[in-house]
């Protein structure tokens, strides 16, 4: 665990309001998160210091006791604040299918009886276009499983576990303190309340296995980035009958050297000439679905935008889909033959503009400044 000061790591001032530091930390969550430094130590030490400042900071009662009391004032509480992997990525990216990190998943302290698995991430990284059309991929996911040997109970064929001895089967052992009685996990079961006296040699006793799981995924299109795509049930196995947690399949989208996104909405650019524009023409766009014939009426300034009606993502949560808007750039040739250059002219003329300035050559401006 870090000792640096929380403040410092968000660099905010000490009286930093909430929506500050919630900037702080998106803008450095952002720079420093795993999947964009992969294989960054540092980054990844960083990352996991921002979250830590941030888990307490955004919250009034632990800042409160930060301020007062530094490291020591957190002490006192759950210490739940150092389960902070995740930290806030719902809020830095927007749009989730689900928010998962409101319930479940966390792990509670031991207690007996069925314990949900582990929740597990799986970051994806996907394609422009693969986000656009969805697409199905399979994953390999190293999960914990119950051991096949022992059907997970970790107690080897023929033998079955037994109740503890220490706290005969409660799980928790009462302790005299004076004139109290506290109650605490036993430490003998780990609050299970059975112990393997004959261990699966599978697995040792611990009723579970590392395995790779192949998973199908399917994305759906217009997902964007950061989204989490839940799946339920292919996280890690639970305990004592507990249900298995869900692995989220967080999307990672690359971007596009032709397309801008915006939500559904895509832009591009496409340059066009000084005669196109001035008399109008059909280019040719390229869409995401193969390239289309567009009208340019006459007359149309640089920058002026189109829309291709449906022609952009489709929307993740109802119907249809988004539209392709296209921004014309007028471009101004650069290099023009003589007779270019005159007909030009010619047009300026014609338009009542004074060329007396206009279309010099460097020769021609040359012999004129000589012989003037
Ligand atoms: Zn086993
Ligand atoms: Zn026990």
């Amino acid at each position: 665990m870090s000792k640096k000061d929380y403040y410092e790591v968000l660099g905010v001032e000490k009286n930093a309001s909430e929506d500050e530091i919630k900037k702080a930390y998106r803008k450095l969550a952002m720079k420093y998160h795993p999947d964009r430094n992969q294989g960054n130590k540092e980054a990844e030490v960083k990352f996991k210091e921002i979250n830590e400042a941030h888990e307490v900071l955004r919250d009034p009662k632990k800042r409160a006791a930060y301020d007062q009391f530094g490291y020591d004032g957190l002490n006192q509480g759950t210490g739940s604040y150092t389960n902070a992997d995740f930290g806030d990525l719902g809020d830095i990216f927007g749009d989730v299918f689900e928010n998962i990190f409101t319930g479940g998943g966390r792990r509670q302290q031991a207690k007996r009886g069925p314990r949900r698995g582990a929740d597990l991430r799986y970051n994806m990284e996907i394609t422009f276009k693969e986000a656009a059309f969805g697409v199905k991929k399979q994953i390999k996911v190293p999960r914990l499983e119950h051991c096949d040997v022992c059907k997970g109970t970790g107690a080897k064929k023929g033998s079955a576990p037994k109740t503890c001895p220490v706290c005969q089967g409660s799980g928790q052992v009462r302790q005299s303190q004076g004139f109290f009685s506290i109650s605490r996990t036993c430490g003998n079961c780990h609050g299970s309340g059975q112990v393997i006296t004959n261990p699966c040699s599978k697995c040792s006793g611990k009723g579970k296995i590392r395995k790779v799981r192949k998973i199908s995924t399917e994305i759906p299109g217009g997902v964007n980035d950061g989204s989490r795509l839940r799946v339920v049930g292919e996280g890690e196995a639970g305990d004592y009958g507990g249900p298995s947690g869900d692995l989220y399949v967080v999307i990672f989208v690359q971007a596009d050297d032709y397309f801008e996104r915006h939500g559904s909405d895509i832009l591009c650019e496409v340059p066009i000439s000084f005669a196109q524009a001035a008399l109008g023409a059909e280019i040719e766009v390229k869409t995401l679905e193969g390239h289309v014939k567009m009208k340019i009426p006459p007359g149309t300034q640089t920058h002026t935008i189109f829309r291709l009606k449906g022609k952009g993502f489709p929307h993740l949560h109802h119907p249809g889909k988004g539209d392709q808007h296209v921004r014309v750039i007028v471009t101004t040739p650069t290099k023009l033959s003589e007779k270019q250059r005159n007909h030009i002219k010619e047009f300026a003329e014609l338009s009542g503009e004074d060329t007396s300035t206009m279309g010099k050559t460097l020769l021609k401006r040359f012999k004129d400044a000589i012989s003037g």
